[in-house]
């Protein structure tokens, strides 16, 4: 099922077994609306982890010592469908498994798999866009409906941050989900909202997916379709920290790498900020 890729994620030596996080990576865009090259994105990752200390002071952890397995990259088919079953399937087997999936794009097609196996109590997306839309471009699989996706699976306990960019009948659906606009971050204050996101969501089992580009296309600009003024880089590390504890399945997508690396950089320390938090404070998952 995994190709192994020629570099592993830094310190994810794990083996699958013995692993407490499986990462592994979806290299699809498919059906990329604007600029194709998020198939680039766990390659880039990858490379990035490899500049960073194992070390996670935060924590006082060394990633070297938490068992993090790098599973390599799911070969996609060419059908958006079809790669979003795919992934359902690998995620259900991690799950199985009792661990903990991290996922890496690609686009943000992927995720409505991934969100089906481990089938949690809430859905928190960060993300410039709100991927409300029913279909485009001919698809339901497209990742502008991600987040439509999830809800038709079911769930419908939604908190979207960092959004700046749909169409008017998608600002109407979000109205009934939990909306946490770029703007409304900027006056109220990350550390407010996450205060606020940490309080709805509590105790409850969480998906956490990030889209690259809910952070300012200024500061990474690695991006599919990049969106001018989000998130700084380290609204969302706050945020993934506060929600990290109570998260069973994360992922990060959407990175294109055609910048100098700022983007990949990015989501590769979130990435070990994730894991190393959730070691640290996170849930046992019972199995599934
Ligand atoms: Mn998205
Ligand atoms: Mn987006």
């Amino acid at each position: 099922m995994h190709s192994l890729s020629p570099r592993h994620f830094a310190d994810a030596d794990a083996p699958y077994d013995a692993a407490r996080y499986v990462l592994f990576g979806v290299p699809y865009d498919g059906t990329t609306s604007y600029r194709s090259g998020t198939r680039g994105g766990p390659a880039a990752i990858r490379e990035a982890s490899l500049n960073f200390e194992s070390y996670l002071v935060d924590y006082d952890l060394d990633l070297a010592d938490v068992p993090v397995c790098d599973a390599g990259d799911i070969e996609p088919f060419s059908l958006p469908d079809a790669v979003v079953a795919q992934v359902e399937d690998v995620v259900r087997d991690i799950c199985r498994g009792g661990k903990v999936p991290v996922m890496i794009g690609g686009e943000h097609s992927i995720t409505p798999g991934a969100v089906r196996a481990v089938a949690p109590e809430w859905y928190v997306v960060c993300d410039a866009h709100l991927d409300l839309r029913p279909e485009f471009g001919g698809t339901r699989d497209n990742h502008a409906c991600a987040c439509r996706r999830v809800y038709d699976a079911g769930v419908r306990n939604i908190v979207i941050i960092g959004a700046r960019s749909g169409t008017r009948e998608e600002y109407a659906f979000a109205q009934d989900l939990h909306l946490y606009t770029a703007d409304e971050v900027r006056k109220r204050g990350m550390s407010t909202v996450v205060r606020e996101v940490a309080g709805i969501v509590g105790n409850a089992r969480t998906y956490l997916s990030i889209d690259a580009d809910a952070v300012d296309c200024c500061a990474t600009p690695g991006l599919g379709t990049p969106e001018p003024f989000g998130l700084s880089p380290s609204d969302l590390r706050d945020l993934v920290r506060a929600l990290a504890p109570t998260v069973v399945g994360f992922d990060y997508v959407e990175v294109c790498p055609c910048d100098a690396g700022q983007t990949a950089a990015v989501a590769a320390r979130i990435i070990r900020d994730f894991i190393g938090c959730h070691f640290r404070h996170g849930r046992e998952e019972s199995l599934l």
